[in-house]
């Protein structure tokens, strides 16, 4: 950071507050995670001063030849992570990886069926709020609100009235296994297509932790920064058949220039993915989810669907705390150095803003080296603050157990 302190202190300055708050709180928004120093310097590299719109071999501009190798690296890599014919690695995001599939087969006006927001969809899944809710016909299904599971039989005859162009799979808070074949054999019965939106277990599913989707769906989408620590950014996968069709829509349907350095950050952080250590941090990421889970309803909290099978868990706390609103946690939490976030749950009838829920998830602290002990504390420290958010001596104590798990587990050091 030398440079950026000389020309312009304020922003150094804002830069290392950042630093000092990653370091000193523990990461639990199930959508982070903390990259290797590798991937930093490559998001933060010379590949910013370079323009290539196009695809490797076939770019409108000169001086792309160590570029042209440097995607296609990318690219390879993703297709042996996700055993894929076929992978984009521009989108800028997960939305823009939607959003290129979308434009890619779909006309304004058609149909898409999705889960609904507040049972744990995206707003790139046609909220009205978004682009994809403004262009396109949208209806939703939801999971059982008694099991907090997708009600896949309600899908089925919610489709089959629908009549859906396309039915997105793939979802921001739901803690369960995805079953993608239930979504395909009813895609396929209605002549639709299937996308699977893996965004948040993208390296759950590239260290084997949850079924892939690919072979179940015809698109897959995926982000690059949060079950897999690549960098920010979105790629899409399909079979060779979609290829031209979802490059044009990418670029230039709805991009220009590819964000290079982020394209080399995901090609270090692929070939990070593909060691076998990265297996063993997507089976941690896991049991320390679950344990974190059981730490919380030790604690007398409900978990939608009453644990988890992945990386997030989230809690429900209408029944032990219908006065708390998910904000009111979000913040209580915050005070005390664990950052996560309030969350619609199944059912929800708070504003999105209040909620009656908290979304809790074990990437980034699994990153950091946190095992199954300091995740079951962690629980444990969570139900403290939900359970007596008032008192000043339990803030004391939470907040010294919160700094020495930092201290245990240093980050960028
Ligand atoms: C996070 C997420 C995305 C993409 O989000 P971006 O912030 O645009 O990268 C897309 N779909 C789902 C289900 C997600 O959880």
């Amino acid at each position: 950071m030398s440079h950026i302190s000389t020309t312009d202190p304020t922003l150094a300055n804002l830069l290392d507050s950042e630093l000092h708050r990653q370091r000193n709180t523990i990461a639990m928004i199930a959508s982070e995670n903390h990259v290797s120093q590798a991937v930093l310097e490559a998001q933060g590299s010379i590949l910013t001063n370079k323009y290539a719109e196009g695809y490797p071999g076939n770019r409108y501009y000169g001086g792309c030849e160590f570029v042209d190798q440097i995607e296609q690296l990318a690219i390879d890599r993703a297709k042996k992570i996700w055993d894929a014919e076929y992978v984009n690695v521009q989108p800028h995001s997960g939305t823009q990886a939607n959003m290129g599939v979308y434009l890619s087969v779909l006309n304004p006006g058609d149909k898409i069926l999705s889960m609904s927001l507040t049972h744990g969809g995206h707003l790139s899944h046609g909220h009205p709020a978004n682009f994809s809710g403004k262009l396109y016909d949208i209806q939703h299904y939801e999971v059982d609100p008694s099991t907090g599971y997708i009600d896949y039989e309600s899908m089925e005859q919610i489709a089959k009235r629908f009549k859906p162009n396309l039915i997105v799979s793939g979802f921001s808070a739901y803690p369960r296994i995805v079953e993608w074949d239930r979504f395909q054999e009813v895609a396929q019965e209605l002549g639709a297509y299937h996308m699977a939106d893996m965004a948040h277990i993208t390296g759950l599913i590239a260290g084997g932790q949850h079924p892939s989707p690919i072979g179940h769906a015809d698109f897959v989408t995926g982000s690059t920064h949060k079950t897999i620590r690549s960098g920010r950014g979105g790629l899409i996968l399909s079979s060779e058949e979609y290829a031209s069709k979802i490059d044009s829509a990418v670029m230039p349907g709805i991009q220009g220039g590819p964000l290079l350095n982020n394209i080399v950050g995901k090609a270090v952080g692929f070939a990070e993915a593909l060691t076998p250590e990265f297996t063993k941090y997507a089976e941690q990421t896991v049991k320390n989810a679950k344990i974190l889970g059981e730490a919380i309803q030790a604690g007398g909290l409900k978990l939608v669907s009453d644990g988890t099978d992945t990386h997030l868990v989230l809690i429900d706390l209408r029944n032990s705390h219908p006065d708390s609103t998910g904000k009111d946690v979000q913040t209580n939490l915050e005070s005390v150095g664990i950052v996560l976030n309030a969350n619609t749950v199944p059912g929800e009838t708070r504003s999105p803003f209040l909620t009656s829920g908290i979304r809790a998830g074990t990437p980034a602290l699994t990153t950091r080296g946190f095992m199954e002990d300091d995740c079951s504390l962690l629980g444990d420290l969570i139900v403290q603050i939900i359970n007596d958010p008032h008192n000043s001596s339990i803030q004391k104590s939470v907040s010294k157990e919160v700094q020495s798990l930092c201290k245990k587990y240093p980050l960028y050091s």
